[in-house]
């Protein structure tokens, strides 16, 4: 029997990418996970096809975070979703990895830029945080996706690193706050992964971004996903407040 037999999960941001690959090891643990996605309804429908296949079971639930009455929407989806699998709305296991990135040199950020990486990475997973609590149980989990840019400079980044370590802090005061209830609350933060994006097909790109490594090569979702999976377990329950190196040793420098 799995680790998560009998949980639920909500995996936000998981049509596509580590997201897709913590979905797909959730529900092999055999939680009923929510697929979350805003814009890419097929790669949803395939993430929960591909999980059902394997003889886990999903369902997905569209909700753009960001924008007003995001975390409203993603609930009524997700309390509908989960009374109509399991009977109740009981959400044992959260998982806030949607994100989107900057891209853009210091001097090019705009305030509508900064503003819309801060609705989407830092203050959509706050809110569903703050809403999650109502359908999570005592020993439930919470496991935030950061990033190893908020320990390695990349000046591209600097706005969307901003909202990462905004995410940390998240981990460290709601660890504390439900330590008593048995909620864990951490941060993973993983390093270049293989999100199936186009740079990822060009070689000589992929052959640098490798040598950031210490094992020489890219991450590949899983590796982030069975970090995740393993928060989400009972093997877990002493961690709380934590961060992560889930970047294969590139924050040695
Ligand atoms: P992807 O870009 O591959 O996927 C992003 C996911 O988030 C998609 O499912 C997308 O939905 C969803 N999403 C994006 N914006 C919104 C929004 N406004 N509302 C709702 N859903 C949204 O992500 P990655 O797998 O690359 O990254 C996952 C996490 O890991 C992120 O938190 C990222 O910051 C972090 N990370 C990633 C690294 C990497 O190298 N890949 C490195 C370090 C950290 P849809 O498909 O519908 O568009």
């Amino acid at each position: 029997m799995g680790k998560l037999a009998g949980k639920t999960a909500l995996v936000t941001g998981s049509s596509r990418g580590i997201g897709r690959a913590t979905a797909q090891r959730l529900a092999r643990e055999g939680a009923v996970v929510a697929v979350h996605y805003t814009a890419d309804e097929r790669a949803a429908a395939q993430t929960v096809a591909d999980i059902e296949a394997d003889g886990g079971r999903a369902f997905a639930v569209r909700a753009e975070l960001g924008v007003p009455g995001d975390v409203e929407t993603l609930f009524e989806a997700l309390e509908a979703g989960l009374k109509d699998r399991t009977g109740t709305t009981t959400l044992d296991v959260l998982v806030n990895n949607a994100a989107i990135m900057g891209g853009v040199a210091p001097e090019e950020v705009t305030p509508e830029l900064f503003d819309r990486l801060v609705a989407v990475n830092a203050k959509a997973p706050f809110f569903i945080v703050q809403r999650a609590l109502t359908l999570i149980p005592d020993g439930g989990r919470i496991v935030n996706i950061s990033s190893g840019l908020t320990r390695s400079a990349n000046p591209q980044e600097v706005a969307y690193s901003m909202t990462k370590g905004a995410i940390e802090q998240l981990a460290l005061h709601f660890a504390k706050h439900l330590g008593p209830r048995g909620i864990t609350v951490n941060s993973v933060a993983p390093g270049i992964t293989n999100n199936g994006s186009p740079v990822f097909d060009i070689p000589e790109v992929v052959a640098q971004m490798a040598q950031l490594s210490a094992f020489g090569r890219v991450g590949d979702p899983s590796d982030v996903a069975d970090v995740v999976a393993f928060l989400a377990s009972d093997d877990a329950r002493w961690i709380t407040g934590a961060f992560l190196d889930a970047t294969g040793g590139t924050l040695l420098g």
